[in-house]
């Protein structure tokens, strides 16, 4: 155990966009004792979490369950659908979409990377239409793949996969279509069957509000063909035998037994809530968020109203103001983590995470707290973000409500 010389009084407030807060009913479901994971009991724990999962990723397809982090569902993904050499269209995003990108080389892919120039194309959404025109071009079908992230966490921009998918279909090409949500999950409105995806990557620390290390490949029957002709060389991430096993509610190796009783907790909690509850809560804090930031008169990083994250927010920092500054100031003074500008926007920005088990008050406590911070950092602002935000919450009461009258 991490010995720390001091505890500070309070809980300690986690809002980056992922690992999120692990509620307590999660916390306690994975405490209990671990069994063995050829016995009945575990067969029937692996039966209804591979059942639950699919409601998540609303699928009625195999969803593939690894005891990894996200990192490892990227590379299952590339790697049993594709072949040594093959092209791959990725688009970039942010930060995640450039170190999927990464991987691809690594493994020997060529990943063509298209996007907007410059920071424009951390501002915005995928751009279907260049998809579409790409795809048109290659007459010849090299490209195999079209990778995409649904939620890219670096910058809080959500792209529209409905639209990548009528972009494939337009230009008539057989690709398939890989998306990574693995800060959407749970947290935005997702449908791997509706959209037509063939390998949904996602992991367990974000809207699932579980602890980090587990990840997920939801898969099509298309996929699945695709890795019967696959060449990559793969042995742990290998489908099959896991999909075999599956169906007995196994595992070929030995899976994180209590990381998935805190999948079935975690389960009961979302579809209890109901999904559509779950996304409008989300996309309600967004919202608050966003006015808060806005009253402060600092500017969002996602540039295109249509496409706010529903699961954080990027604050950016006036010239000459460096964000991590500032966030170690919010962090010393107020034992509030914030995430971290990456990559092109590094000491830029903040990121505010809004998701998983956060209510109307986790929210305007992590914003007091960064108004307090900006004040202290002498960053001027143009008004009160955190009265914003209660304006927002108070005009925009939560349906249903948290809790029923007596
Ligand atoms: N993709 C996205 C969109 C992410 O947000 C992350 C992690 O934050 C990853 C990929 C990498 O996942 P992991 O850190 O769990 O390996």
């Amino acid at each position: 155990m991490l010995k720390l010389d001091f505890h500070p009084a309070g809980r300690h407030f986690l809002q980056i966009p992922g690992p999120s807060p692990v509620p307590d009913r999660i916390l306690r479901a994975m405490s209990y004792p671990t069994i063995d994971h050829r016995g009945p009991e575990f067969g029937a724990l692996g039966l209804s979490v591979l059942d639950g999962i699919k409601k998540i990723f609303k699928t009625a397809q195999p969803v593939v369950i690894y005891p990894a982090s996200g990192t490892g569902a990227w590379e299952a993904a590339l790697t049993n659908t594709l072949s040594p050499g093959d092209t791959v269209l990725m688009y970039e995003t942010g930060h995640f979409a450039t170190l999927w990108k990464k991987m691809a080389e690594s493994l020997g892919l060529k990943p063509e990377f298209l996007g907007l120039p410059g920071i424009e194309g951390w501002r915005r959404g995928v751009q279907a239409d260049q998809i579409e025109a790409r795809l048109r071009a290659d007459a010849g079908h090299t490209i195999k793949a079209v990778c995409v992230v649904h939620n890219e966490t670096s910058t809080g921009v959500t792209s529209d996969i409905a639209a990548v998918r009528r972009a494939i279909d337009a230009a008539a090409h057989p690709a398939l279509l890989m998306v990574d949500t693995i800060s959407g999950l749970a947290s935005a409105d997702y449908r791997h069957d509706e959209w037509g995806v063939d390998v949904t990557v996602s992991g367990s620390q974000k809207g699932l509000m579980l602890p980090p290390g587990i990840s997920f490949n939801a898969v099509s029957q298309k996929a699945i063909a695709a890795s019967r002709e696959a060449k990559l060389p793969r042995a742990f991430w290998a489908w099959t035998e896991i999909i075999d096993m599956n169906q007995q509610g196994y595992w070929p190796y030995t899976p994180n037994t209590n990381l998935l009783y805190g999948l079935a907790e975690a389960l009961d909690m979302i579809l209890g809530e109901g999904l559509d509850n779950v996304f409008a809560r989300h996309q309600r804090l967004a919202a608050a968020c966003r006015a808060a930031v806005q009253a402060w008169g600092l500017e969002i990083q996602c540039a295109d109203p249509a496409v706010y994250s529903p699961v954080l927010t990027g604050v950016m920092m006036p010239d000459g103001v460096d964000a991590d500054a500032v966030r170690k100031l919010i962090y010393e003074r107020f034992d509030l983590s914030l995430g971290t500008g990456l990559g092109k926007v590094k000491g830029r920005m903040f990121r505010i995470g809004h998701l998983g088990d956060c209510n109307d008050l986790t929210l305007m406590a992590a914003l007091t707290g960064c108004e307090m911070g900006l004040r202290l950092a002498g960053v001027p602002l143009a008004g009160t973000g955190v009265g914003a935000a209660m304006e927002y919450l108070t005009e925009h009461v939560a349906r249903p409500a948290l809790k029923a009258a007596a």
